[in-house]
């Protein structure tokens, strides 16, 4: 038991650092919180000197309280919630339980079995809350200890049950059920730490990817993602589209509106572009007013029709900033793999040369590469 008390007291520190280093992360502090309520309830249930009310009743509430902010904290990881009063429901079920078992039919093994299925089941409550998720490599270390402590706890009620508390066997159990759980927490804790780390990860490298101003993938985003999307579209043998696009006199927006004008000018025709394309399609800004498109599947009849669409749509639609109306019109380059090839450089060239014809032809217009 002191083991089992030193190992959740040092995994709630560990939770509770890791909580500080990833600022912002609330669900990390429900379950550092969860973990030393816990703590505080299993060290309550084991005082058997005590009177019963504390040990038998009160001890199981509190322990139950501790899962209940666990489960909140993985909910939370989880983009859902888990309301107090859902918490009260868990406390509660613990505590009459706990109640039953020592008041009105009193039986110590009967409280030990049915608090330890009680407190299994919480057990795979949480696991099944974490493997819904769809990164399972994430959160497969927490998942597992969740399932080997509600497993111990279910095997010891079932020995409890079958055996009584003073049978050798069950003495035994006991033993390898001691021994379990808090390598489990051990595997819960570490387990949990992982998943906020990876998914802290995961965010920075997105950020990584974005152009901040209009929210596009930025230059490093469309070298990551271009080629995925083109080993994709290469292997399943489909047609690869490539638009690159440049607003037109940009430079004389500018100079009339000023930059900020300028800037929602590239925010809005983001938008413009976002919504003739397609979920799977990829945007990404190029360089100043410049931004690719890549489209999956399309070949390049489909992709002109695209960009015609796209190219009619920015010159029908000004953009109000500042109670100014601003028009403005885009040149656009389209070319495709099945005249290019499937390499990212080599469609860009082309897409380009086709974009400065269409500069050269008038601007305001599509041409193919
Ligand atoms: P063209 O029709 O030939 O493309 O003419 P242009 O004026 O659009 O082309 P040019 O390359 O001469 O000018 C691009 C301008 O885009 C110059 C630069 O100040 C502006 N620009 C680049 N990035 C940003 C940005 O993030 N915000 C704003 N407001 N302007 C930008
Ligand atoms: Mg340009
Ligand atoms: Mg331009």
């Amino acid at each position: 038991m002191l083991v089992q008390i030193c190992i959740t007291v040092l995994t709630t520190v560990l939770l509770a650092m890791a909580a500080l280093y990833s600022e912002g992360a609330n669900e990390q502090r429900w379950w550092a919180l969860g973990n030393v309520v816990s703590s505080v309830g299993l060290a309550m249930s084991s005082l058997e000197s005590g009177p019963a009310v504390l040990h038998a009743v009160l001890g199981y509430g509190v322990l139950a309280l501790g899962m209940g902010l666990v489960l909140r904290g993985l909910r939370q990881f989880c983009d859902a919630t888990l309301g107090w009063r859902w918490i009260g429901a868990i406390v509660a079920g613990a505590l009459l339980s706990a109640l039953f078992f020592t008041y009105v039919v009193p039986s110590a093994n009967w409280r030990l079995s049915a608090t330890g299925f009680y407190f299994a089941l919480m057990n795979f409550l949480c696991a099944a809350t974490l493997a819904r998720q769809a990164d399972w490599r994430a959160v497969s270390a927490a998942v597992a200890g969740f399932v080997t402590l509600g497993l111990a706890l279910g095997v010891r009620g079932v020995y409890l049950l079958q055996h009584g508390q003073d049978e050798q066997r069950a003495l035994l159990v006991q033993g390898v059920v001691m021994l379990i759980v808090p390598l489990a927490q051990v595997s819960i804790a570490f387990g949990l730490i992982l998943m906020v780390m990876r998914r802290y990860a995961e965010r920075l490298r997105n950020l990584s990817w974005v152009d901040s101003l209009t929210g596009a993938l930025n230059r490093a985003g469309l070298e990551a993602q271009g080629r995925r999307v083109a080993q994709r579209t290469l292997r399943a043998g489909r047609s690869l589209s490539v638009i690159m696009l440049d607003a037109d006199h940009f430079k004389d927006i500018n100079d009339t509106w000023g930059h900020p004008v300028g800037d929602a000018v590239l925010r809005h025709l983001t938008r413009q572009i976002k919504a003739e394309l397609r979920p799977l399609d990829l945007l990404a800004r190029y360089g100043g007013e410049e931004f690719v498109m890549l489209l999956d599947g399309v070949n390049r009849d489909d992709a002109l029709r695209v960009a015609e669409r796209l190219r009619a749509r920015v010159e029908a639609e000004p953009v109000e900033v500042a109670g100014h109306t601003v028009r403005y019109t885009a040149s656009m380059g389209v070319v495709c793999s099945d005249q290019h090839g499937y390499d990212m450089l080599e469609l860009i060239v082309a897409g380009d040369a086709a974009m400065y014809a269409a500069k050269r032809a008038g601007r305001n217009r599509v041409m193919a590469g």
